[in-house]
């Protein structure tokens, strides 16, 4: 059993991997992040800046849950979050779609390889033979 002191209060803990705030700040965190997702839905279009200044929640904390996909902003924004690759505003997670999709596909060629060309080949082959027997 690991002893911890708290991050956000101090109090010291029982450590449970990876946690850094006692189960009463966590509680309270839970309740802020209730928050901000109540006002994020009720206020489309509200910026990290306006979140955080309405909440009293901090811009870092606010954009960790975007980062963490538990928060979606409605409009990407300069003052949010952005693409961990290429840089440009995104809504949440860490890459914007054009980013994921290049990744997806990369990941995809590399399994895909051996067996897109058959399916192309066998489309070709197909037909070939088809306009063979109408000729
Ligand atoms: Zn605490
Ligand atoms: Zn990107």
């Amino acid at each position: 059993m690991e002893i911890k002191n708290c991050k956000g209060c101090n109090r010291l803990f029982q450590y449970i991997g990876g946690q850094v705030l006692c189960p009463i700040c966590r509680d309270a965190l839970e309740d802020k992040f209730a928050e901000v997702k109540e006002y994020i839905y009720q206020n489309r279009g509200a910026s990290v800046a306006d979140v955080s200044a309405a909440t009293e929640v901090s811009a870092k904390q606010i954009k960790q849950w975007i980062r963490e996909d538990r928060l979606v902003l409605s409009d990407p924004t300069e003052d949010g979050i952005t693409c961990e690759k290429c840089g440009i505003p995104i809504c949440s997670g860490r890459f914007c779609e054009k980013c994921r999709t290049a990744m997806a596909n990369e990941f995809g060629s590399v399994i895909g390889r051996p067996t897109a060309p058959t399916i192309d080949g066998n489309r070709g082959n197909k037909k070939g033979n088809k306009m063979r027997f109408l000729s």
